[in-house]
């Protein structure tokens, strides 16, 4: 039985990402998306979701014992943020390549960061960094009926093995 995350490597492996409410605040939630979909993976789950504190510290819990992990909690219950599981080759990386630095003023320009923020308490989105922690993420924000399977029209155009 696959898990949330899909099988890692595979064509249905998934990350979990976050636009989070500087973004929303800010109106780059179709911005962000669209470079995720433009690339070719796929959304299999989405809603808005406005965290409380104790659980944007779950979501954050390896972070507890930074100095801004308070900062960052608050800030993450501020607002809503957009919540989405993306599906497809390499997702769980490729998300990551595509968000770029942490901070924002290392992230290189053509990335979301770069090319969006200024800032790391302001870096607009989040996405898993491993296929541990897009398993774990995906099942804190998602529970599996949010989560839909459907099938690309277009997939020949989009994926092939030669
Ligand atoms: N963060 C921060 N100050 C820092 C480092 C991180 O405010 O010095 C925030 C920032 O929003 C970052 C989040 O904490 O996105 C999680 O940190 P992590 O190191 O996991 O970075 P990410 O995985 O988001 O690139
Ligand atoms: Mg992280």
């Amino acid at each position: 039985e696959a898990s949330l995350a899909g099988e890692e490597g595979g064509v249905t492996e998934r990350t979990f990402m976050a636009i989070k409410y500087d973004a929303v605040q800010r109106g780059l939630i179709s911005e962000i998306m669209g470079r995720m979909e433009k690339k070719g993976y796929k959304l299999v789950a989405l809603k808005m979701v406005w965290p409380t504190e104790e659980f944007a510290g779950k979501h954050y819990h390896d972070l507890k014992e930074r100095p801004f992990f308070g900062n960052l909690v608050k800030f993450m219950s501020s607002g809503p943020a957009v919540a989405m599981v993306w599906e497809g080759p390499g997702v769980i990386k490729m998300a990551r390549t595509i968000i770029g630095a942490t901070d924002p003023l290392k992230s290189n320009p053509g990335t979301i960061r770069g090319d969006l923020a200024t800032s790391v308490g302001r870096n607009v989105i989040h996405g898993s960094d491993a296929y541990s922690t897009a398993e774990e993420e995906i099942a804190l924000w998602f529970s599996p009926s949010e989560i839909h399977a459907w099938n690309r029209t277009n997939e020949d155009w989009i994926s092939s093995n030669n």
